[in-house]
């Protein structure tokens, strides 16, 4: 049964007791009734992993997504809890020495000197890219690195309603920083579009965007609606709400207004797309994720997936096709598979390149065409978002093709290069040039162009 919402007619579901959203950390480890099936030795080493590394899981992840009849082997347990393997066997041990030792000073230090080994600002991060108003003000909540799209990271959206294991962003979650993102930061935003009409796309990025309250988020989208920009065509919200905390669209108690706040986005005719953030088709079975997906539709809006490949969470093909054709069927349209970053738990996680390829090729060629918008595999780099595109052989050499999809400069986009067969590579840094080459054809013109290669953060996984 659902009721009607006056101003906008958008069917809103009558929920007798919505339920109320419950966060879990590290110290509910040993309270949650649902791990106490688990030996005493694993929720130690969660524990200590979850010292290094940022954990946040809720209550809905926790009772609808794990099958905890086989708790272990569950992807999105593996999503979401933290695993043993996540830190090094030297970390883990240095770790779980300092907890030991009962000296907390020694303890923060140890975690402290882990953290930093395990490169916390891969590709630089927020810290480079930054651009500037003409008259030199810094814009630091915004990057704009591909000419068309610009990010922005509302502050009060820099957390989100659970984090994944993987998450390239972790140290962010870990050392986050409160601070109040004013309203003069929108009209900074404003300002920028305005000196920039060759963007088209706004991308608002987080952490979550979606958890912030409607009225915060809507404050900002209705500032760039209010400022009527000619160029810009799309506002992208990139959020993992709909698999994590889907009552966001449903039930929550200003789901009316944030469903509101997106038909005024595609009423003005703008284009608006959910860049939904899922891993697995698990994240798309309830009841509540149909919900959503159906009042988000009922909107206007778009939802296109992405996810990164990851082993031990989804890295067998039919993971792949039963989610590109789950989502279909809901409407969704894949988008990207992109690959393991390298920060973090990246060695736990991380599909080898060749590999990858193979997973993404076989399991697109079990799809229909309406399913194979998923590019991908591709690697958020530093100089731009590479794909995979295959192994051939050429001159009786075995080669990768990749293909630049997204350049720092525009006109690397798109241009094929080629890199000596690999099968334990795992990041464009592990590839050597094929043919003899010395260097690939983006580090030869950067160097020309006198960049020292600056370093950038490609779109993110959500
Ligand atoms: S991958 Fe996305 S949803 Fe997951 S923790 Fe990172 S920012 Fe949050």
């Amino acid at each position: 049964m659902t009721k009607r919402n006056p101003q906008t007619l958008i069917p809103v579901p009558a929920a007798a007791s919505p339920p109320a959203f419950r966060s879990y950390g590290r110290t509910d480890l040993r309270r949650l009734p649902q791990l106490k099936q688990l030996s005493r030795d694993r929720l130690q080493a969660m524990d200590i992993v979850a010292r290094v590394l940022p954990f946040k899981v809720n209550n809905y992840v926790v009772e609808n997504l794990i099958d905890w009849t086989r708790a272990l082997d569950d992807p999105i347990f593996r999503l979401t809890f933290p695993q043993p393997g996540m830190l090094r066997t030297d970390h883990f041990n240095e770790v779980a020495g300092a907890v030991r030792s009962g000296d907390r000073e020694h303890l923060l230090a140890t975690i402290h000197a882990v953290r930093e080994e395990l490169n916390p600002h891969p590709a630089g991060q927020k810290d480079q890219n930054v651009p500037q108003l003409s008259d030199g003000t810094p814009l630091p909540g915004m990057q704009h690195k591909y000419t068309q799209t610009v990010l922005f990271f509302p502050s009060q959206g820099q957390t989100c309603h659970a984090y994944c294991t993987f998450c390239f962003r972790w140290p962010q979650f870990v050392a986050i920083k409160s601070g109040r993102f004013a309203m003069r930061e929108a009209t900074l935003l404003i300002r920028y579009l305005r000196e920039h009409p060759e963007v088209t796309d706004l991308l608002i990025t987080g952490g979550d965007p979606l958890i912030m309250r409607a009225k915060i988020l809507s404050a900002y989208v209705d500032a760039v609606l209010k400022a009527d920009l000619p160029g810009l065509q799309t506002i992208r919200i990139g959020t993992k709400a709909l698999s994590y905390w889907p009552h966001r669209f449903v039930s929550d108690p200003d789901t009316p207004e944030l469903l509101q706040m997106m038909r005024r986005v595609t009423e003005r005719g703008l284009h608006l797309a959910l860049m939904a953030h899922v891993n697995h088709v698990n994240e798309l079975q309830t009841g509540v994720a149909e919900q959503a997906l159906r009042n988000i539709r009922a909107t206007g809006a778009e939802v296109r997936s992405q996810s990164p490949l990851m082993r031990r969470i989804n890295d067998a093909p039919e993971d792949w096709t039963t989610l590109w054709q789950r989502q279909v069927r809901l409407g969704m349209v894949p988008y990207y598979m992109f690959l393991a970053r390298d920060t973090g738990a990246q060695h736990h996680f991380a599909v080898p390149l060749v590999r990858a390829w193979e997973i993404y090729s076989e399991a697109i060629r079990k799809t229909s065409g309406l399913a194979r918008t998923a590019r991908g595999p591709s690697m958020s780099s530093a100089p731009g978002k590479i794909e995979i595109s295959g192994v051939a052989r050429v001159r009786d050499q075995r080669v990768l093709v990749l293909r630049m999809l997204q350049g720092r400069n525009p006109d690397w986009a798109y241009r094929p290069f080629f890199a000596e067969y690999d099968e334990r590579a795992l990041w464009l840094d592990d590839l050597r040039p094929a043919f003899g080459e010395r260097e690939f054809f983006f580090e030869r013109e950067a160097v020309a162009a006198g960049d020292e290669g600056d370093e950038f953060e490609a779109v993110a996984a959500a």
